[in-house]
């Protein structure tokens, strides 16, 4: 199920850690401000295929043991960027590259900023800036030149225009250093990618079509010009190196190739207009990922029963996909039909290799659908397990909090809907219900206490 959550709690994403604008040029965005909510996506294809790109970089780069995380940014631009031990990927990234091979160059360049520890360095350069803004009273020029330097569009904005009247001394020693930090991140990129036995050609393309227009956005970037290397001169310094590479010529694993465009197709449907997944596939309209594309509209379309003929023909294609098996399970569930959804979704989880628990949720949550009360002690085991794998999953603990209500256990009801406002941003509502919960859970049971806990625990 491919989900959009409005903002992602306890990020800990702060501006100045925001380090990275990935391959900035013409139709790139920045990284978002501390101040807003960051859009996030959950959805189990698309989280294991970048996973399983990220995998042999991440070993290639010494950082498989730091724990790195990803997630997917609800973003139409083409962006990607670091912040404490996550990458942070856009699904317009994902959207906007056409090959397993491109959206790997950008990992791995997000890569070489995390190896090379650039946010770190970058804060102190901030920091430096400020002062020797204080000191010849440029006003205001520190904001500009640190927003200019972390990515935030407004401040950038800022920056730019001092730039302009060229009085920013500060500002453009930051943008100089960044745009030195690009380079070293691209050559970086580079090394793990022949490390992993992977072809360098993908980040050169990714740069290319970063020149041309990008299918969805609608940024024209124009203001990052200044602090950014330009898309081709970056493709230009680094392809003759990704020439020498004995993986030049080395294609994309085909079974790769087939998924990166499953996901394209997703992320067009769910996230575009209607017709925007046939229009990305309109040179290949017979292809799985087209079929797939138009099953997922079909479906948010509100015809069930078309929607279900066609995801019938996909699964009779690829009958090992589990992904397919899963939007069964959602398009029976959005009609109401809990119980076969949770049939697809357990052949969904039998198919998935990566064991997910977005997955292991979804059958619990077709099961309180279902609205056989016989059901709801196993519905509640499965989402609980699932939650303490992964609990950030907010729509989970939403289904988990119906489960309880049915079973007329209004206390962990509560609790749970305060952890679905806990983990998508709104902590006034978390604590209003997490308060209520209080008073009916004991003190002493781990519900009680994690009711308090909410309850108790400052804004993050
Ligand atoms: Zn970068």
């Amino acid at each position: 199920m491919f989900r959009r959550i409005s903002s992602l709690a306890r990020t800990g994403l702060s501006a100045m850690a925001a380090a990275c604008v990935a391959l900035t040029g013409p139709v790139a965005e920045a990284a978002p401000s501390s101040k807003g909510n960051l859009p996030i996506v959950r959805d189990a294809e698309i989280e294991q295929l970048v996973t399983e790109y990220a995998a042999p970089l991440l070993k290639a780069a010494g950082l498989s043991r730091s724990g790195i995380e990803i997630i997917l940014v609800n973003s139409s631009d083409f962006n990607a960027f670091v912040s404490g031990s996550r990458i942070f990927v856009n699904t317009g990234a994902i959207l906007a590259t056409e090959t397993p091979g491109q959206l790997q160059g950008v990992l791995a360049h997000e890569m070489g900023h995390l190896a090379g520890g650039h946010q770190l360095r970058l804060r102190e350069r901030i920091e430096n800036a400020k002062v020797l803004t204080a000191v010849t009273s440029l006003l205001g020029l520190g904001v500009a030149a640190a927003g200019a330097a972390t990515g935030s569009r407004e401040a950038a904005q800022a920056g730019t225009g001092i730039m302009a009247g060229g009085t920013g001394l500060a500002a453009r020693d930051l943008m100089a250093y960044k745009r030195g930090e690009e380079m070293t991140a691209d050559r970086a990129a580079l090394t793990y990618l022949e490390r992993a036995g992977l072809s360098g050609r993908g980040l050169v393309d990714s740069f290319r079509n970063l020149d041309r227009q990008s299918f969805f956005s609608r940024s024209s970037g124009r203001n990052y010009l200044s602090s950014h290397p330009m898309p081709n001169d970056r493709a230009a310094a680094i392809e003759d190196a990704a020439r020498r590479s004995p993986y030049w010529s080395k294609p994309d694993d085909p079974r790769l190739v087939e998924r990166h465009q499953l996901a394209r197709a997703k992320i067009a449907a769910y996230t575009g207009s209607p017709g925007d997944a046939k229009r990305l596939f309109s040179r290949d309209p017979r292809s799985i990922a087209a079929f797939y594309g138009d099953a997922i509209e079909t479906h948010l379309a509100g015809s069930s029963s078309s929607a279900l003929k066609k995801v019938d023909a996909l699964i009779a294609a690829r009958p090992q996909n589990p992904w397919f098996a899963e939007l069964k399970g959602e398009i029976l569930l959005e009609a109401g039909r809990g119980a076969e959804a949770a049939k697809a979704y357990r052949t969904a989880t039998k198919l998935d290799r990566s064991n997910s628990s977005l997955l292991r949720a979804e059958i619990g949550q077709a099961l309180v659908v279902s609205g056989d009360p016989a059901v709801l002690p196993e519905a509640i085991d499965l989402i609980e397990e699932a939650l303490r794998r992964d609990p950030s999953n907010a729509n989970a603990y939403r289904f988990l909090a119906m489960a309880y209500g049915r079973k007329g256990d209004i206390g962990r009801a509560e609790l749970a809907t305060a952890e679905q406002y806990w983990n998508t941003g709104r902590l006034t509502d978390a604590r209003i219900f997490a308060a209520r919960a209080a008073q009916k859970l004991a003190p002493s049971t781990p519900a009680g206490r994690r009711a308090r806990d909410i309850v108790s625990t400052p804004r993050p």
